[in-house]
């Protein structure tokens, strides 16, 4: 049994946004493989719950009239692992949720919670900030739609109104074309384990793929929210994908991060994989665009 004092089900945007309104207090539950877990450890119980579960047009991948990629925010990993879109756009989104927990939450869990919990280990983000995700949230007063980077407030707090709920998330067009990518999630064990540091990396190549025309690079757990790094990426910028430009991209992320000591790894350790991660998803992203260090 969960210790909840009222559950308000929305059966639209509108309906929870109004839900939210007539109660503040109440927290918002998608999938709640985070909120549930929560209540049962005791930090949340007694509270009112609005689910907004059951609002179908929050689910899904499709592409809008600019042919962003419009992810809603309650679709599932495994929706998103399995869609032909993110498959055919941004791949390493769905190849890194694949890595959250275990079948049973990746069903359950929704990119939607994956964000709003401000959480620097979460399995999407970092994906999401090397592709300038825009997030989209809906309120009283409308739509308003803000970077990812700026979405993240600081470690477990987002920028989210009392009124508004998170509806979509936006992949860029001019993010995702001729981009490819790679995450490396660096765990304990290979299954029901939090990131100990997750690092994705993404390319663009030149025509003739001698150049790399773009690359970004952003790690989940190198800081207490997930963040890229702009003085590795200058590094990589315009450069031939080199053995040596791979050394050097890699070592540059070491101004560029700040992780911590915590009971899973030390700092000294999480900017040692660090940087090996960023040189082999660098490697990786390369080739998946038809691409070899030279
Ligand atoms: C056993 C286990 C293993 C896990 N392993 C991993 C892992 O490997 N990697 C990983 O990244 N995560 C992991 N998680 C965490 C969790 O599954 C994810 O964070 C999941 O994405 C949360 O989504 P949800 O829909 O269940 O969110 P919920 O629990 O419903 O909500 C999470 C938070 O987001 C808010 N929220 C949710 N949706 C919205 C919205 N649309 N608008 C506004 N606020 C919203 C809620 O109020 C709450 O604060 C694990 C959890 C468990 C229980």
């Amino acid at each position: 049994m969960y210790d909840m004092k009222a559950l308000y089900e929305a059966e639209s945007v509108a309906d929870a946004i109004r839900l939210r309104l007539e109660h503040p207090e109440a927290q918002i539950i998608a999938g709640g493989s985070d909120v549930l877990v929560q209540m049962r450890e005791g930090k949340r119980a007694g509270r009112e719950l609005i689910s907004i579960y059951g609002i179908d047009a929050m689910r899904g991948v499709s592409l809008d009239e600019e042919e962003n990629l419009r992810i809603g925010s309650l679709t599932s990993f495994s929706h998103i692992t399995r869609d032909p879109l993110i498959r055919r756009y941004c791949n390493v989104l769905g190849e890194a949720v694949d890595q959250v927990g275990s079948p049973q939450i990746r069903n359950i869990g929704t990119i939607g919670g994956n964000t709003c919990n401000g959480v620097t280990s979460a399995d999407s983000a970092s994906t999401l900030h090397a592709y300038e995700a825009i997030v989209e949230l809906t309120g009283s007063r409308g739509v308003r739609r803000v970077p990812i980077h700026d979405f993240y407030i600081k470690a477990g707090v987002v920028d989210i109104r009392p009124d508004e709920i998170q509806t979509a998330i936006l992949i860029p067009k001019a993010s995702y074309e001729n981009t490819f990518g790679h995450y490396i999630k660096y765990g304990m064990r290979n299954a029901m384990e939090i990131a100990t540091l997750g690092c994705s990396v993404n390319v663009r190549l030149s025509a003739d793929r001698q150049i790399i025309e773009r690359c970004r690079i952003a790690y989940g757990v190198a800081g207490p929210v997930p963040m890229r790094c702009p003085g590795a990426e200058a590094a990589a910028n315009g450069q031939r994908p080199t053995q040596e430009l791979a050394e050097r991209f890699a070592r540059a992320i070491i101004d560029d991060i700040n992780p911590r000591d915590s009971w899973r790894a030390s700092k000294a350790f999480r900017q040692h994989i660090a940087v090996e991660m960023a040189r082999r998803a660098l490697t990786r992203a390369v080739e998946l665009a038809g691409g070899e260090l030279a």
